[in-house]
């Protein structure tokens, strides 16, 4: 059958909602001749956001917690490109790929939205020029060398004026990503801080500013406290019902009216629907799209949306579930199976899912975890930290690489590698080498 009387489906976004519905469709549509299954992402792979601390803290190689799209696809085509616009009425979608830009205009019966989110940062002055994010895999290798520079520029004697302002780091939001971020990066700096013979532990300064009364609501006050009372135990400076109101070229200033003078700021203390939301005509809710209880887009049939990008309502409490990566998934396997009573007929299958558990990673062998309502902190809750999302990393080789990573970690001390110095040959060099080539060539 030509592709274009094959049925087309749509899935934009390869994180967990996209990729979790391109699985779902892999045995069974996609082996279906009158169907064709596309799904694209802007990168080739899918992040793990979990680990991604782990990356900004050198305990991992930042490939290992990224999965190339096309070892997890067989049967569903995968398109590397960047989605620009999103037409409803017309049914096609504008992608573009390659350096230069090239545009695809790519038709649809069916489309699947899975587009995440993007940081907010709440039109604060000269934040999103000045600070760090902590989203993608890229802000995490950019975190990791920005502390390798920090710590290079600070110990020249010429710097000794300038190194309280290039060894304090803030993290801005105590939520997961950034109770996480602030303990991966000051273990990263003070285990690192003894291959740097001018500069000394009590030189550093890492403080977590967040907006509520304790830290990690989410895991309750209980457990927040008890993160709060170990990061500061490990010289975290932890400021509550603090907000990070601007960010200057050498210093923050905070809601309570002081200013810490620093050069890295990391802020995760909100995040948006991805932008391309507010350009469709759906109904919106916070700037997320409104789903049924099928995931589909009322008034848009054939249009389903999961992830961060949705607002979908949790029948037993009235509000719409949370935006985390296990809810993703398992909206992903009912947006599959909703597509294809859609296209084959069968009864639709409604979203319906209750939190297993949160945990979080709070630095050396600590963490904090409510499993199925039962509250584990310390040793216990790392290890599960650990246990459970490294069965959840996608791909065998993945997590046999994590594994190894982790056990090299508990033998050697952290790399210290600066990847941005890695440079191509100068143009000379190639010159060079080109006419040795040559010249051999000739012989
Ligand atoms: C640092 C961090 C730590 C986290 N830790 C946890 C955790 O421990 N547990 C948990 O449950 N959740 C966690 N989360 C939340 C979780 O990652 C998200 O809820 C989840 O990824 C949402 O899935 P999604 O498919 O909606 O979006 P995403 O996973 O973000 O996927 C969206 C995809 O769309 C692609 N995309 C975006 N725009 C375009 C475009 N224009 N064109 C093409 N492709 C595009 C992106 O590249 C991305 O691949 C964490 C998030 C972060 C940032």
């Amino acid at each position: 059958m030509s592709p274009r009387t094959r049925k087309q489906v749509l899935i934009l976004g390869g994180g967990f909602g996209g990729l979790y519905t391109a699985l779902g469709l892999e045995q069974t549509l996609a082996r279906d001749s009158s169907v064709q299954v596309t799904l694209v992402n802007r990168e080739n792979f899918t992040l793990f956001t979990p680990m991604l601390h782990e990356v900004a803290a050198s305990d991992l190689d930042m490939t290992h917690i990224v999965n190339p799209i096309r070892k997890l696809l067989s049967r569903v085509q995968f398109f590397h490109g960047e989605v620009e616009h999103i037409d409803l009425a017309s049914k096609h979608v504008t992608v573009v790929n390659g350096p230069e830009r090239h545009g695809h205009e790519l038709k649809y019966d069916y489309l699947v939205l899975a587009l995440g989110s993007t940081t907010n940062f709440f039109g604060l002055p000269d934040l999103e020029h000045r600070a760090m994010t902590m989203k993608s895999l890229s802000d995490a290798i950019h975190l990791r060398n920005q502390l390798i520079d920090l710590l290079e520029e600070a110990d020249f004697e010429c710097a000794a004026g300038e190194r309280p302002n290039l060894l304090t780091i803030v993290v801005a939001g105590g939520g997961f990503a950034g109770t996480e971020t602030v303990a991966a990066v000051n273990d990263f700096l003070r285990e690192s801080i003894r291959f740097y013979p001018h500069l000394t532990a009590d030189m550093l300064r890492v403080v977590l500013a967040h907006p509520g009364a304790v830290i990690l609501p989410e895991l309750g006050p209980k457990l927040g406290a008890y993160a709060q009372k170990k990061l500061a135990a490990r010289n975290v400076e932890i400021r509550v019902n603090t907000k990070v109101v601007r960010v200057n070229e050498d210093a923050v200033d905070l809601s309570d009216g002081s200013r810490i003078p620093t050069k890295t700021v990391i802020w995760t203390a909100g995040t948006s629907p991805n932008p391309l939301i507010a350009t469709l005509p759906c109904k919106l809710a916070r700037g997320r799209i409104v789903t049924d209880e099928y995931l589909e887009v009322p008034d848009w049939p054939g249009v389903w949306t999961l992830g961060d990008c949705a607002s979908i309502t949790d029948s037993k409490t009235g509000r719409p579930y949370p935006p985390t990566a296990q809810h993703a998934l398992r909206q992903g396997k009912t947006v599959a199976k909703n597509v294809i009573a859609a296209i084959r007929g069968g009864t639709k299958h409604s979203f319906s899912f209750s939190t297993l558990g949160l945990l979080a990673a709070i630095g050396r062998r600590t963490g904090v975890a409510n499993i199925l309502g039962i509250n584990f902190s310390g040793f216990v809750a790392w290890f599960l930290w650990r246990t459970i999302y490294l069965s959840k990393l996608p791909r065998l080789e993945k997590k046999v690489r994590v594994a190894l990573d982790w056990t090299i970690d508990l033998l050697f001390s952290k790399d210290l590698v600066h990847l941005l110095d890695l440079r191509p040959p100068t143009v000379s060099h190639i010159e060079e080498e080109a006419d040795a080539a040559f010249v051999a060539s000739e012989h």
